[in-house]
C-alpha cells in the first residue's frame, strides 16, 4: 500500500524549513520597516527598536544580557569570530592572523567553521570515545602539556577551548558543564566556546550552556531565515574583532544588521523554545521508530555510536532529530541518488562541504572504520517533520538498500 505522504525531508540538521510565523515577520521590514538601525531619523529608530527588542528577546532565551548578544552571518561566521577573536590579541586587531594567536584546543568532531580555523591557527585537537562523546582526560592532558609548555617558554598557553553541544553528524550531545569544569582547573585563563548550532532545538541553553563564555546560534537550523546567527560573548572574554568597520554590535562585528532575518529568527526562536519539551518528545518517538524500523528489516546496518544492552539502544545522549546509520555493502552516494528518486531526501554526513562525498573526520575520530563509513547515512528530524514521512521513508530505504546491494554482491 502507498504511504499516505509521498516524500520525506529528513535533512533538517543541514536546514529547516521557515516557520511561517517567521516568514510572516519579516515581510514588513522588507517592504516597509527597512530604514537602516543605525540612522537617525524616525524609520530608522523605527528599525532600531525593532533590533533591541530581538536583541532583548535573545537575551532572556539564553540567559544573557543583552549587550552580550551579537548578531552574525549564520552559524560559521559565529564560529569564526569566537576562534579567531579569542585567539587574537585584543590590542592589535589588525595583526596577521597567526601572529600574537594563543592556542586553541578543540574537540575532533568539530563542524569545520570551528575545526578549520584552530587547524589554521596551529590549534590542537582532543580524542572523543566510540560513542563520539570528548574523552574527558584527553582534554585535561592536553591543557596540561599546553601548560607546561607556556610555562618553558615553548608555547602560547590555551586562550580558547571549543566544544560543540551536539554534533551535527551523529547527534552526540557534548557534556559542556564538565568541559567547563576541566577548563577551569587545567587551563583557568582559557576561554570556553560553544557552538550550540545543533543544539538550541534540544535544550534550554540558558541552563545548558551557562557555563560557556561564547555560544554560536544559526537561526536556519530551528525555522529562521538563512544567513542569520549569533554569538553570545560574555564578559569574561575579551574578542577581537575579524572585521573593521561601523562599530555595529559594540564593535564585535561591525556592518549593517540585517533587521528582517533578525526579527525572523527571533520569532523562530520563541516558537522553538516554547515547544521545545513537547518536540523533543515528539522527535525522540519519530526517531526511534524511522531507526528501529529500518534496523528490524536490514541486515548489516548500525546505528552510529549508539550502545545496546540487552538489545535496547541507549540513546540517551543523542539530539533527537539526528539518527545516523552505518550501512554494510552500500556506497552512500548511489544510496542517497536511489532515495532521491523514492522521494526521501537525507544526507550523508554534513551537507556543508562541495557535494563532493569525503571521509567524515567525525566518523574516523570514533574509530568506524573506513568501508562502514562508507555507508553512511544520516537521517535527520525537526519541527516540520510527521509521522507520514517516517512512514514514507521506512517504505522506500529498505528497497533502496537491497537494490544496491544486489547489484554489489
Ligand atoms: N556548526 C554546526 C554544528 C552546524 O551544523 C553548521 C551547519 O550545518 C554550522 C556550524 C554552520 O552554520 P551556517 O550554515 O549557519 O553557517
Amino acid at each position: 500500500m502507498p504511504a499516505a505522504h509521498q516524500s520525506a525531508y529528513l535533512d533538517h540538521a543541514a536546514t529547516t524549513p521557515m516557520r511561517p510565523e517567521a516568514v510572516e515577520a519579516m515581510l514588513p521590514f522588507l517592504t516597509v520597516r527597512y530604514a537602516n538601525p543605525s540612522g537617525a531619523h524616525r524609520m530608522a529608530r523605527d528599525a532600531r527598536r525593532a533590533l533591541d527588542e530581538a536583541r532583548d528577546e535573545w537575551a532572556e532565551m539564553l540567559g544573557c544580557a543583552p549587550g552580550e548578544v551579537v548578531f552574525t552571518s549564520g552559524g560559521t561566521e559565529s564560529d569564526n569570530l569566537a576562534v579567531f577573536g579569542a585567539a587574537r590579541r585584543p590590542d592589535d586587531p589588525a595583526a596577521e592572523l597567526t601572529a600574537h594567536a594563543g592556542l586553541v584546543v578543540c574537540s575532533a568532531i568539530e563542524h569545520h567553521a570551528v575545526l578549520d580555523p584552530t587547524l589554521a591557527l596551529g590549534g590542537r585537537t582532543v580524542a572523543v570515545d566510540r560513542t563520539g562523546r570528548l574523552d574527558l582526560d584527553d582534554l585535561a592532558a592536553v591543557l596540561d602539556q599546553e601548560a607546561r609548555r607556556h610555562d618553558a617558554g615553548e608555547g602560547p598557553g590555551v586562550r580558547l577551548v571549543s566544544v560543540m553541544f551536539a554534533n551535527n553528524e551523529t547527534g552526540a550531545v557534548q557534556p559542556v558543564g564538565e568541559v567547563a569544569e576541566v577548563v577551569r582547573r587545567h587551563a583557568p585563563h582559557a576561554a570556553l566556546h560553544t557552538d550550540a548550532v545543533q543544539g538550541f532545538c534540544l535544550a534550554d541553553l540558558s541552563v545548558a550552556a551557562a557555563a560557556a563564555d561564547l555560544v554560536s546560534l544559526s537561526a536556519h537550523k530551528f525555522g529562521g531565515p538563512k544567513g542569520v546567527g549569533l554569538l553570545v560573548v560574555r564578559p569574561s572574554v575579551r574578542l577581537t574583532p575579524r572585521q573593521l568597520g561601523g562599530g555595529q554590535e559594540r564593535g564585535h562585528r561591525p556592518g549593517t544588521q540585517d533587521v528582517a532575518g533578525i526579527v525572523a529568527a527571533t520569532v523562530a526562536g520563541r516558537l522553538t523554545a516554547a515547544s521545545r519539551p513537547a518536540e523533543v518528545e515528539r522527535l525522540t518517538k519519530l526517531r526511534d521508530r524511522l531507526v528501529e524500523g529500518l534496523l528490524a528489516v536490514l541486515d548489516d546496518a548500525v546505528e552510529t555510536g549508539v550502545e545496546r544492552v540487552d538489545g535496547l539502544a541507549d540513546r540517551s545522549g543523542r539530539a533527537p532529530g539526528i539518527a545516523h546509520l552505518c550501512l554494510g555493502g552500500v556506497e552512500s552516494e548511489a544510496l542517497l541518488y536511489l532515495l532521491e528518486q523514492a522521494e526521501v531526501f537525507a544526507s550523508a554526513a554534513s551537507s556543508c562541504s562541495s557535494g563532493a562525498m569525503e571521509a567524515s573526520h567525525v566518523l574516523g575520530a570514533m574509530g568506524v572504520p573506513s568501508e562502514w563509513a562508507a555507508g553512511s547515512l544520516r537521517l535527520s528530524l525537526g519541527w516540520a517533520s510527521t509521522d507520514a514521512e517516517v512512514d514514507h521513508a521506512l517504505a522506500a530505504i529498505p528497497p533502496a538498500v537491497h537494490q544496491l546491494r544486489r547489484f554489489t554482491l
